[in-house]
């Protein structure tokens, strides 16, 4: 699965590219830290896929048949108790924030499926903000949130992607043609419908909406979301519990 849509490189490669050191060394550095690398991540693994099995079951479950548990699903507009984000489209949380795919990947945001075909169901800002949809953005959007519900004084944004078929044929509502820039919306906008856009036109995702909020790097841009560290745990901002970490066997559901 790929989210590299923003074209942008990860800060690390550059790292490399502009590294200082002397190649020899930094070749021994990695060869050293290798059997390392290897023993955290089958540890990380193993705790991770232990702990998070149940709550995965559960999903495919619904993802196989969704009517095998409707109680899973969650409607768009729906707003948890005082969580500040509305649910920004309709259905099932199948993967949250922190969860791994693969190893040492860890999942930026949160990932909701429609249970349709691509382009049906609609996707909507979850909160007020300024939206922008950089040139060659086919399946993206983010919208900037001047001021953080959750943080008086901090500028958050929120991505939303996978709005385009597996071809790259984009689903983004025409109101927000390719190099929008700074538009206001309201909670609850159209922004577009689901999709299965991965980058890879033979390797489409599963038929969802990712979203994700993400740190502003201090000085009014938007940081790199496919790393979690630039990221913040979505639950307060839903009022579910998304996080991987300590939800281990619940399917995210207003309670
Ligand atoms: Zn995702």
């Amino acid at each position: 699965m790929s989210y590299l849509e923003r074209q942008r490189q990860p800060s690390c490669l550059q790292f490399v590219a502009h590294s200082p050191y002397n190649p020899e060394m930094l070749k021994k550095i990695l060869l050293l830290s290798i059997p390392v690398a290897i023993a955290a991540t089958g540890l990380y693994l193993y705790y991770n896929r232990r702990t998070s099995d149940e709550r995965i079951t559960k999903a495919f479950e619904w993802l196989d048949d969704p009517s095998s548990h409707p109680e899973f699903t969650m409607t768009a507009g729906t707003k948890c108790g005082d969580a500040p984000f509305i649910f920004p489209t309709d259905g099932l949380a199948g993967f949250i924030w922190d969860d791994s795919f693969r190893p040492g990947h860890r999942h930026s945001g949160i990932d909701i499926f429609g249970g349709t075909d691509v382009g049906i169901t609609p996707v909507v800002a979850a909160y007020p903000g300024y939206l922008t949809r950089e040139a060659d953005w086919k399946s993206s959007v983010i919208i900037r949130v001047t001021e953080d519900p959750l943080r008086a004084g901090r500028q958050i944004w929120v991505y939303y992607t996978h709005m385009a078929d597996s071809q790259g044929n984009s689903f983004i509502s025409p109101d927000f043609p390719l190099g929008t820039s700074e538009v206001y919306v309201e909670a609850g906008t159209l922004l577009g419908y689901q999709g299965n856009y991965s980058g890879d036109p033979n390797n489409p995702v599963g038929v969802h909406l990712h979203i994700s909020v993400v740190q502003d790097d201090g000085f009014g841009n938007f940081t790199n979301e496919l790393e979690i560290k630039n990221t913040y745990d979505p639950s307060p901002y839903f009022g579910l519990p998304l996080n991987a970490n300590t939800n281990f066997d619940t399917v995210p559901v207003c309670q």
